[in-house]
């Protein structure tokens, strides 16, 4: 997802990205049987040690601060993403302020949600973009203080399992989006076929793009998802 990938297109120039740890005995309140099944983030997590120790660090620095600590030093992390970009212009390359809020994790409390509303209506030149379960009021629900900000775009992560509670969520919140997660993309059709609006089958799940290339990184070349322009299908077959 990167906004800058290397010349050789292998690897990240710039990283556009948070990350906590993964499940529901840590970041993800509202983790369901299917995403515990195949997150692919917390796979990273158990084959890299050391990456989750620094996801784990993360969320260990987080958690005792309050909404405005967790917000400065949030901030400080946009700051230094933004120096990264202003450094790579001044090279000459393009490079869009696309930032997404967690590559694994999720919001893990309510002040936690309000602390990047506070980083996200603070930094208007960078477009935020976020994938969530923290969205059913039996667990947690963050949607309330992500409402109206125009620069970031909200996906709900559904499945089979939330399926219900995403529909409710929707009621409430018409502003999000879907990123539905089916077995296969004919399923996902199946499974959302009497519910209104546009879906796009995720082309880097389906492998109609590289995750990262000399072009770019997948989500900054499709853009659905950073520009919030309609929902997503994903498949765990990948086909
Ligand atoms: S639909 Fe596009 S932007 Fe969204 S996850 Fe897939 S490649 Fe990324």
């Amino acid at each position: 997802m990167t906004n800058l990938p290397s010349p050789n297109g292998k690897t990240a120039k710039i990283a556009n990205s948070f990350g906590l740890p993964a499940g529901r005995d840590y970041s993800c309140p509202g983790a369901t049987e299917t995403c515990q099944r195949v997150c692919y983030a917390g796979k990273l997590e158990n084959l890299y040690k050391g990456l989750r120790e620094v996801l784990t660090a993360n969320l260990a620095e987080l958690m005792w601060l309050d909404r405005a600590g967790m917000a400065q030093l949030l901030n400080d992390m946009i700051a230094d993403f933004r120096a990264d970009c202003e450094r790579a212009e001044a090279r000459g390359a393009s490079v869009p302020r696309d930032f997404r809020i967690h590559w694994d994790g999720d919001f893990f409390s309510w002040d936690y949600a309000q602390a990047w509303a506070d980083v996200v209506r603070s930094n208007p030149d960078v477009h935020f973009w976020v994938y969530t379960r923290s969205f059913d009021p039996a667990a947690l629900d963050v949607l309330p203080a992500l409402v109206g900000l125009s620069n970031l775009s909200v996906y709900l992560s559904v499945d089979p399992d939330n399926l219900e509670a995403a529909k409710a969520a929707r009621q409430r919140h018409s502003w999000v989006h879907w990123a539905y997660l089916a077995e296969t993309f004919a399923s996902g059709r199946a499974d959302l076929a009497d519910l209104p609006g546009k879906r796009y089958p995720c082309p880097e799940n389906g492998h109609r793009i590289p995750l990262i290339s000399e072009k770019g990184s997948a989500c900054i070349r499709c853009g659905i998802c950073p520009s919030g322009r309609g929902d997503v299908v994903f498949s765990i077959a990948k086909k």
